[in-house]
């Protein structure tokens, strides 16, 4: 695999980050996960936005300009001939001697960029059968809104989630659902979509921004409050989504039924949606 790092196109195992970096000392870091169907990058500009917004948030500035950043993901999907799979971008406050403060703003960030190769993104077993959650405390940070690589607690919810049996977590905080660990949670209850409103609490994901607007477009109604466990337990369907598996159903929560236990038609009808608009509109 080629990854990018830093300016240069190098053989995975030529590539090297230093052991001072604010990424892996502080995770002093934010990323992107960007989604490639048929050779083509999905939501790129919203993704990019959001960077900007991640690292605004943290004092840094973009490492390039869109349209750099834009040519380097397009180089890596050409350079690993991806068709279909995903993009990780990650950029750090770079190399500093190790201090909790931060460095002079002209330290050097550092950026890598790297492919992952996923042939049938679009159709997986996941997407047909649906997942199963367990609900567990959310236990992360307060900025949940800054996409950081802080990403322990997140990755200590979905092994206790495989543990019991289930393919993810949905994290409550304050009685309401906040977010899977790596998506947006959403239910469907007589034919409305309630999802959380963006806040510090969760990340505002860009597959939900999508599928909000498409659900609009074709005359859903949504409603964006927070939305407690019993409530999603007697949804008639609940529903993920996230930039690298699009939209599923979840069928299943504490071992409970979801509606039939099967995908339900909302989720069912947005993910073909959002998947034949993504791909018409990839750059
Ligand atoms: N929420 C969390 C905590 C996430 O980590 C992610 C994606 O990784 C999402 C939501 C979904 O965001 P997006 O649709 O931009 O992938």
């Amino acid at each position: 695999r080629i990854v990018y790092v830093n300016g240069d196109y190098l053989p995975e195992d030529a590539a090297r980050v230093s052991v001072f970096d604010r990424g892996f000392l502080f995770a002093d870091a934010v990323y992107e996960v960007t989604s490639v169907l048929g050779g083509r990058l999905i939501d790129f500009d919203g993704h990019a936005a959001r960077l900007e917004r991640s690292l605004g948030e943290l004092g840094m500035p973009m490492p390039m300009p869109r349209d750099s950043l834009l040519a380097v993901h397009r180089d890596l999907v050409a350079r690993n001939s991806i068709e279909d799979g995903l993009i990780y971008l990650q950029v750090t406050r770079g190399a500093a001697d190790r201090d909790f403060a931060y460095p002079d703003a002209d330290t050097p960030q550092t950026v890598v960029l790297f492919t992952q190769a996923k042939p049938g993104l679009a159709d997986t077993p996941a997407a047909r059968e649906g997942i199963r959650v367990v609900s567990l405390p959310d236990l992360r940070w307060g900025r949940r809104d800054i996409k950081t690589v802080q990403l322990l607690y997140p990755s200590m919810a979905k092994m206790e989630a495989r543990a019991r049996g289930a393919d993810d977590a949905w994290m409550i905080e304050d009685g309401a659902v906040t977010e899977g660990t790596s998506n947006n949670a959403y239910i469907v209850k007589d034919g409305r979509i309630v999802t959380r409103g963006l806040g510090h609490e969760i990340l505002s994901g860009i597959t939900r921004a999508a599928v909000l607007r498409l659900a609009r477009e074709a005359q859903m109604q949504i409603e964006e409050r927070p939305f407690t466990l019993d409530e999603a337990r007697a949804a008639d369907e609940a529903f993920v989504t996230s930039a690298s598996a699009f939209v599923l159903p979840v069928i299943e929560i504490d071992g409970a039924a979801v509606g039939g236990g099967t995908p339900g038609p909302v989720a069912r009808r947005l993910r073909e949606i959002y998947i034949d608009e993504s791909r018409r509109a990839a750059l």
